[in-house]
């Protein structure tokens, strides 16, 4: 059995839950950790090409200031050597200086007594000409100095008296043995450093001077928030003689990192630990699909072995359901047999002239008879249909006239009971159908006996309509009665078998419960279809309906006609019959007719009575000991005799009959047989 094992699922499934957020965090980990070794290798790279730019940039300052003092000290030394000659031409000099150098802003000559001689340019200059710096304290003292020591002299960021800002560069000339004053130059770098920096989108630079005075700067300053451990520091000394140190800071910018934000930088990290945490979705999902896989198959394996069991268990029920059937035929066979016998004497004795309480007996042995015939044969007739041994005919026949035929049977049983009996018809002519016209007076006839049986005032209406559609011919019959009505609880069950509204033994209408069973199954078998409706003590209505190809031609149903007895007196008739009770009943009926029949217990004694003496006719039980019914036959026809043999069976196959008829027989009559029976085959072969 599958049993439903939900807590052990619930367990699985945390189980699955916790191996997936381990692996998902070990994953996560794992990821993390790369990326901390990932991310030191670039802080470590981003940090030596700060390291290394810097360094240049800073080389390359160190080398702008160097060049551009080298110019005034040349200046200086060619005064120098000329014994201050060449001060007549400083000033031509300075002007190529300014205008060939755009560090140099101007130039101009300070004599021993700290005043400005001249400068050039004087246009804009004009304030300082004849100036005292000796009264600008921060030039005085250093200048001094660098007089004393023959060092030059930077200043630091200056704030010129003739406005604007620039490093004084005091370059002091001796000649003559003493100090004749400075050449001193108005210095910004600004162009030079520019030229630096060209291309250098990726840093920001600043530089202070020796007072820690800011005087260039390029770039965007603000500091990136990820710049902070990246800032490149380093002095520059002022050389030639100044001790100065200016302080350079680079900076990196945004497009140093190649990107803006924190999301950006860690945009690897953050896929990782996504990947980690789909892993871990990606592998729960995996367990569980494997877990249901396992569960689907053990399922499957289950309902394998349940589906094998069941189908033994279903063998077995259809076994054994067979056997009921085969054991529910075989009995009801065998009752027909002994039936057969009772049903006979009573009609003999009917014939008879008895006193009054015999022949209520006899009514009473004749109606209880009858009901266990008609038991017998609706549930040999439903096994039948159920067994699929029903073969449906196809013969041309007219079912408005059948259904007339049928009223006309029943009319008079109205008569006698107070009721009435109408047919409504939408045709005038009724067309000719091809299908088996028995199958389909049965139906009628259990319908109608229905009717007339729980129908105690009013009458019965049967409407009958047709239609022809395509090459069909479509009819629909609809039963009104105003008969007990059916109790709406019952109506979906009256076509069970064995159902019955009124149960128990104090019921008012005989019946079986198998009539509209049995209908119901004709009627599918012949691809019609049937309804009913119901009000109680009102009455019930049948609908039914049938498909059938259209026939071809106008068949009339030749009723046999009953002829009475006329006489067959003088007609040889042989029974070969070994049960003793039917060949009782048979010739008591022969007698009737005034035929003398001769006996004949087995099919070898027939054969002698054959040699001696010639037969009109031949009644064959077909099961008989020494010799069938059948071999006997065979022997008569190949002795050539063409003598009418009539087969008497209580089976009621078509393979019987057909057995029958290849043998060579004419006709075939099933236990229990009527009166009005033999006297049709009376009539048809002695006539
Ligand atoms: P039965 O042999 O008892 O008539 P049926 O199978 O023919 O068996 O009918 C089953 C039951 O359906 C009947 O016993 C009866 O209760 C109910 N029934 C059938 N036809 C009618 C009808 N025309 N009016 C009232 N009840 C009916």
């Amino acid at each position: 059995m599958i049993k439903k094992k939900k807590g052990n699922h619930r367990f699985y499934r945390s189980v699955d839950i916790a191996v997936s957020i381990a692996v998902g965090l070990v994953l996560s980990i794992l990821v993390a950790y790369i990326w901390q070794l990932y991310s030191k290798d670039i802080r470590e790279a981003r940090s030596n090409k700060m390291e290394v730019t810097g360094q240049f940039i800073s080389d390359q300052f160190q080398h702008v200031i160097e060049d551009n003092t080298q110019l005034l000290n040349n200046l200086k030394q060619r005064i120098e050597v000329t014994d201050g000659d060449y001060l007549k031409y400083w000033k031509f000099d300075a002007q190529l200086m300014i205008s060939q150098n755009p560090s140099f802003q101007l130039v101009e000559w300070i004599d021993s007594n700290m005043v400005i001689r001249d400068v050039e340019p004087v246009e804009g200059n004009e304030a300082v000409i004849d100036l005292d710096i000796s009264n600008i304290p921060y030039r005085r003292d250093a200048w001094i100095k660098s007089s004393l020591d023959s060092s030059i002299n930077v200043t630091k960021w200056a704030n010129l008296t003739q406005g604007g800002n620039s490093f004084l560069v005091d370059a002091p000339v001796y000649y003559d043995g003493t100090f004749q004053g400075t050449i001193t130059a108005g210095m910004v770098f600004n162009n030079h450093f520019d030229a630096v920096m060209a291309g250098r989108e990726e840093y920001s630079l600043v530089l202070y001077d020796d007072k820690g005075t800011l005087f260039y700067s390029v770039g965007d300053t603000n500091l990136f928030p990820q710049a902070e451990n990246f800032i490149f520091e380093s002095k520059v000394p002022v050389k030639l003689g100044a001790d100065q140190l200016w302080t350079l800071k680079l900076k990196p910018t945004k497009s140093f990192f190649g990107f803006n934000t924190w999301f950006e930088s860690n945009l690897g990290f953050i896929l990782g630990l996504i990947i980690a945490l789909m892993m871990g979705i990606t592998l729960f999902l995996l367990l569980q699909s494997s877990r249901e896989k396992r569960r689907v198959s053990h399922i499957n394996r289950e309902l394998k072995k349940l589906n094998s069991a069941l189908s033994k268990e279903k063998h077995r029920a259809e076994e054994a359901s067979v056997a009921k059937s085969e054991f529910l035929s075989n009995m009801s066979h065998e009752i027909r047999t002994p039936l057969n016998a009772i049903l006979g004497f009573i009609d003999i004795l009917n014939r008879k002239k008895l006193e009054d309480e015999s022949m209520k007996y006899l009514r009473m042995m004749t109606f209880s008879s009858k009901n266990l015939l008609a038991l017998v044969n609706d549930v040999l007739e439903i096994d039948r249909i159920e067994s699929g041994k029903v073969e449906l005919l196809a013969r041309d026949f007219n079912p408005l006239e059948e259904v007339r035929l049928l009223l006309d049977l029943y009319e008079q049983s109205f008569e006698e009971k107070g009721l009435n009996l109408t047919l409504e018809t939408k045709v005038e002519q009724g067309k000719v159908a091809l299908g088996d016209s028995l199958k389909f007076n049965q139906v009628l006839t259990n319908l109608l006996r229905n009717s007339f049986k729980f129908t105690q005032i009013g009458g019965v209406k049967l409407k009958y309509t047709e239609e022809v559609v395509g090459g069909n011919l479509n009819i629909k019959i609809v039963l009104e009665d105003t008969g007990i009505g059916i109790p709406a609880a019952n109506l979906d069950k009256i076509f069970d078998r064995f159902s019955q509204v009124e149960t128990g033994y104090t019921r008012k209408y005989e019946g079986t419960g198998l009539g509209l069973a049995i209908t119901k199954k004709l009627i599918d078998a012949m691809g019609g279809s049937i309804s009913v409706s119901s009000i109680e003590n009102q009455g019930t209505e049948f609908s039914v309906t049938f498909v059938f190809p259209l026939g071809d031609s106008d068949f009339g149903q030749g009723a046999e006609k009953e002829e009475e007895a006329a006489s067959y007196l003088g007609k040889e008739i042989l029974i070969a019959e070994d049960n003793p009770m039917n060949v009782l009943v048979l010739s008591k009926l022969l007698e009737q007719f005034g035929v003398m029949a001769d006996v004949a217990s087995d099919g070898l004694e027939a054969l002698q009575k054959l040699e001696t003496k010639s037969y009109d006719l031949i009644f064959m039980d077909l099961h008989m000991p020494e010799m069938d019914g059948l071999e006997a036959t065979r022997k008569i026809r190949d002795k050539g005799l063409n003598l009418p043999i009539v087969a008497l069976s209580a089976n009621i196959t078509k393979k019987s009959r057909e057995e029958s008829k290849s043998s060579g027989m004419q006709d075939y009559i099933t236990k229990p047989f009527t009166r009005e029976v033999i006297l049709r085959i009376l009539s048809k072969y002695l006539s």
